[in-house]
């Protein structure tokens, strides 16, 4: 059934947020982005079938643990100077769902560790609904966000997420607010579920919204996620 997001990110923000904290399940060392080093949240509010973190936050009650801005930030810094890496990285669930605990963190690695590259990997629903998130990014020049569009039209962003189709247009703001304000931000889609016609469509629109490039994302084949993707109908190129 098609949900409400900003319905369903009251209720897992009960859940996994309080006050300055938030859920992590997991902190690693990623090669992606040529080597970065990984804090994995807890929670989103909305429902791709290919989320590669579906099972954790599909139980975000029952997984992941409460850590404070200095927790995270300390645990992740600490990691990266020991491994003399140069790229952090808050991914997993929606790293900004939890606004008090993101905005922190952001001033920690905004403020503390200006030598490390934070990337933010987002939907960007929250980043258009709360403009001042997109201030707050672009005022610090180690920020990099990547807005992950999920589908290319109303329609094939309601198959892909579960949620109303006239949200898509968000995250088509969210990537124009963040740019208007001067942050490091791009946009990623991905090619599987998209298809070549998908991925025009997407790029005409982002072109007619002043939105230049687009980088593909490759579908994580798990068991889990393929089964999720045959029970929504979704075709895969
Ligand atoms: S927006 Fe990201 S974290 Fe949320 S369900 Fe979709 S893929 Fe998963």
């Amino acid at each position: 059934m098609i949900f409400d997001p900003l319905e369903k990110l009251e209720k897992i923000q009960k859940i996994v947020c309080n006050g300055d904290q938030r859920k992590y399940y997991r902190f690693r060392i990623s090669k992606q982005y040529a080597g970065d080093v990984t804090a994995d949240c807890v929670g989103c509010f909305l429902d791709c079938a290919f989320c590669w973190s579906s099972r954790v936050n599909s139980r975000p009650a029952e997984i992941g643990k409460f850590y404070s801005v200095e927790k995270v930030f300390k645990k992740v810094v600490e990691t990266a100077r020991r491994k003399k890496l140069h790229r952090v990285r808050l991914s997993g669930g929606e790293p900004t769902l939890c606004i008090e605990h993101f905005t922190k963190l952001i001033e920690l690695f905004g403020e503390k560790a200006p030598d490390l590259t934070c990337i933010i990997e987002t939907n960007g629903i929250l980043i258009a609904k709360f403009p001042e998130l997109a201030k707050l990014l672009a005022s610090y020049p180690n920020m990099e966000v990547r807005v992950s569009i999920k589908g290319f039209d109303e329609e094939s962003f309601e198959r892909i997420t579960g949620a109303e189709g006239k949200y898509f247009w968000w995250q088509i703001d969210a990537i124009k607010i963040l740019l208007k304000h001067g942050a490091y931000a791009y946009c990623a889609t991905m090619w599987e579920t998209a298809g070549p016609r998908g991925v025009e469509k997407l790029m005409k629109t982002l072109l007619k919204h002043g939105v230049d490039g687009l980088e593909l994302e490759c579908l994580y084949r798990y068991d889990f996620v393929m089964k999720r993707i045959k029970e929504r109908g979704i075709k895969l190129y």
